[in-house]
């Protein structure tokens, strides 16, 4: 604990770190040096994580990178962070992410951009980490966290898992409880680790889930042993490679990099069959339909009263709209508008009613093909490799959209999705390739991910 707190002194030019807790860090490495004394300990004990600013952590200040929460402090632990705690780990801060966990870049956090620690070969330019879990990536890969706890609503633990060489796994819709988590669109978020290797991943899941009273749409049914999953191997196993996922412009790397992986998978005894997941190409639209709908709902929350800011106005109403518009960065006011555009009466029916059944017609997509004998799906993790801060979707938000291409359906289907770092570009980038699995087995996605990476 003490070696990564001074190793977070060194790289705070990252600012993957919003808050440090190194007090707090040192008490909880003390009391699991006191329980391992006595011959006791969790499976995580002692071990030093970062946790991600949409957790809520007791007596700590949880801002989901946004001004609006000010320095809102929660008198309640998330269920997933209290779970990691009871295994034995140790909390080293709060990270930096995208506001609301809205975002692929981690730049349209209050607290600024984070800073990959990956460069270009020959070049100085500063990259982004992805996001909108940007400062998870960052951390776990300039090894200032061992691991570190991510949500994923629409891509945001894989895509920047791809763009740092980590894993980072989206488990099943109701495998971690939601409950302590600021919540983005409630129907797609799903908390999930960023780690250094499949096994930590497969470690720190296995801590992170299981059925909570406290959501509803947490699924109750035990977690299986992750961690011997990891060296079972892929024998047997039939992996999808779905066409529709060979998309226009997909640089020339990120094919062969789909192809090596399908490649490694067969040498290890799996067999590759081409799938069909037709309705793939409506995914990115319906997801930015949902999503911001969702979130224009949860964000109502946020009017000055019960949280955080509160900017002074004439009257309630003035107070509501001050608050919002000085508190909300503009990322989250084009969600909530669009939001709540599509949710209001006579756009209802032609948006978000539409992008709700084409939500039904890929979740088909997937049942069809696991129903055929597909144990897992093959896909890129994202259609390029980290891209520089300030490069992207300054002029055309969809510009920034189009990066979760081959996540979003993933979470529209509610199904667990790991992304392994399996290579890189040109240019010495890392890359990442995505396994989709069945609804509740992450298992074969960590076997079959532990012979990618
Ligand atoms: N990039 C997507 C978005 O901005 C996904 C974010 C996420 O998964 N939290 O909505």
């Amino acid at each position: 604990t003490q070696a990564h707190l001074d190793a977070m002194g060194e790289a705070r030019a990252l600012n993957a770190y919003v808050l440090e807790t190194p007090e707090k860090a040192l008490a909880m490495a003390d009391a699991s040096d006191a329980r391992l004394a006595k011959g006791e300990g969790g499976p995580l004990e002692g071990l030093p994580i970062g946790v991600k600013d949409l957790f809520c952590t007791e007596g700590v200040r949880s801002t989901a990178c946004s001004k609006i929460l000010g320095e809102f402090a929660p008198r309640y632990e998330s269920t997933v962070t209290a779970n990691l705690w009871r295994a034995g780990a140790v909390m080293l801060g709060k990270i930096n992410c995208d506001e609301f966990a809205m975002g692929s870049s981690n730049e349209t956090s209050a607290f600024g951009p984070v800073v990959s620690p990956w460069r270009r070969d020959g070049s100085d330019a500063k990259l982004v980490p992805g996001g909108s879990s940007g400062g998870s990536a960052a951390a776990v890969s300039a090894r200032i966290a061992l691991a570190a706890t991510a949500t994923d609503t629409g891509g945001s633990i894989r895509q920047p898992a791809a763009f740092t060489g980590t894993v980072g796994i989206k488990p099943t819709y109701g495998r971690c409880s939601r409950w302590g988590i600021v919540a983005f669109a409630s129907s797609l978020d799903q908390a999930g680790p960023i780690a250094k290797t499949v096994e930590d991943a497969a470690m720190m899941l296995q801590a992170m889930s299981g059925p909570d009273a406290k959501d509803t749409t947490c699924a109750d049914i035990p977690v299986p042993d992750y961690r011997a999953a990891v060296s079972r191997g892929v024998k047997g196993l039939k992996i999808g490679i779905p066409k529709e996922y060979r998309v226009d412009g997909m640089p020339a790397e990120i094919e062969s990099l789909w192809q090596q992986g399908q490649d490694w998978l067969k040498a290890a005894g799996a067999e590759m069959v081409e799938i069909s997941l037709p309705h793939t190409k409506y995914a990115l639209p319906a997801y930015y339909i949902v999503a911001p709908a969702e979130a224009s709902s949860n964000l109502a929350r946020y009017d000055g009263v019960r949280y955080g800011l509160r900017v002074p106005g004439r009257d309630i109403v003035d107070m509501y709209e001050k608050t919002r518009a000085e508190g909300f960065g503009r990322e989250v006011k084009r969600r909530v508008m669009i939001g709540t555009y599509v949710l209001s009466a006579g756009y209802y029916d032609a948006y978000y009613l539409r992008a709700q059944k084409i939500r039904t017609l890929i979740k088909r997509d997937f049942e069809e093909a696991y129903s055929a004998g597909v144990d897992a799906i093959l896909t890129p993790a994202t259609p390029s490799a980290a891209f520089g801060i300030g490069e992207k979707g300054s002029g055309d938000p969809v510009e920034m959209y189009l990066n979760d291409i081959f996540t979003v359906t993933v979470n529209m289907a509610g199904l667990p999705g790991i992304s392994v770092p399996a290579g890189f570009d040109a240019q010495g980038l890392p890359l990442g390739l995505q396994l989709i699995g069945r609804a509740f087995d992450e298992e074969t996605l960590f076997a079959t991910g532990r012979v990618i990476e």
